[in-house]
């Protein structure tokens, strides 16, 4: 079974059909692209697999199991086994980086988080940074922590939101070989929204290219774009 499938999603704002009868799913241990222009419906198919817009046409589920539609009371975001990356990382300013990070760990006795938080942060190399606040830290910075609080819970499903589009392009590259390791070690299946080709060339197993809220092709980057 598919770590995450969406099946026939339609989805409305006011009269603006944004999302039209799209499916897709995500296997274990995979990292798929939703790829396409500006306003094609990615961002809205990401907020339905997390839970954080209401489902209104088709079924989710994750694991073989449904967390939405289906006549079912759907699954709160929190209950989901999900974690989530958007482009503005959306650090509390507040708490420092091991205080984001332990966070989401409300699930895990409080004597385990230090060394929960203590593994990503080895894992996104920001060891020497636990004690930081997220104004201090670069762009870059910010990504890797946003990273390491989105796999400390060890969530199932890694759901990413353009989350390089906010980044120097200097970086960007080295920045996208760094994520892309760390996703691959943590196993956890991905769906990664972007506009860039490039970007999902380099970080996709597989592409589902998007337009007018319909997925119109999908496969491999290099069945989608074989040179000539
Ligand atoms: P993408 O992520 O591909 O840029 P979105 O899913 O953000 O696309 O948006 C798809 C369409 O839905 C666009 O026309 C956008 O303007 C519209 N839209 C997205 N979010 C909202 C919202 N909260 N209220 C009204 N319209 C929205
Ligand atoms: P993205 O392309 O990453 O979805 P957008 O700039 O399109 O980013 O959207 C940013 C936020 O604004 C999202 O939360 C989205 O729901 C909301 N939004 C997008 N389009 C509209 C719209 N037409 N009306 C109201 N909210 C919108």
């Amino acid at each position: 079974v598919a770590a995450l499938e969406l099946h026939d999603i339609s989805h409305a704002y006011d009269n603006n059909l944004a999302v039209a009868g799209a499916s897709l799913h995500v296997d274990e241990g995979e990292v798929v692209c939703l790829l396409g222009p500006s306003g094609c419906g990615k961002s809205t198919i990401l907020r339905i697999a997390a839970g954080l817009e209401p489902l209104q046409q088709g079924e989710v589920r994750m694991g073989g199991v449904t967390v939405a539609g289906g006549g079912l009371i759907p699954v709160p975001p929190e209950r989901r086994g999900v974690g989530l990356v958007f482009q503005d990382f959306a650090l509390f300013p507040h708490l420092n980086v091991a205080g984001n990070i332990a966070f989401g760990l409300s699930d895990l006795a409080p004597r385990e988080r230090p060394h929960r938080v203590a593994e990503v942060l080895a894992q996104v190399d920001m060891s020497d940074f636990a004690e930081a606040y997220p104004h201090a830290l670069s762009g870059g910075q910010q990504q890797r922590i946003a990273l390491a609080r989105a796999l400390a819970p060890r969530p199932r499903i890694l759901l990413l939101d353009e989350p390089f589009s906010g980044l120097d392009a200097r970086l960007r590259e080295q920045i996208r070989e760094d994520t892309l390791r760390v996703l691959k070690q943590s196993g956890a299946a991905t769906l990664m929204v972007t506009h860039d080709p490039d970007e999902a060339m380099f970080m996709a197993d597989r592409i589902y290219l998007m337009k007018g809220g319909r997925v119109v092709q999908s496969g491999s980057p290099d069945a989608l774009y074989r040179r000539p």
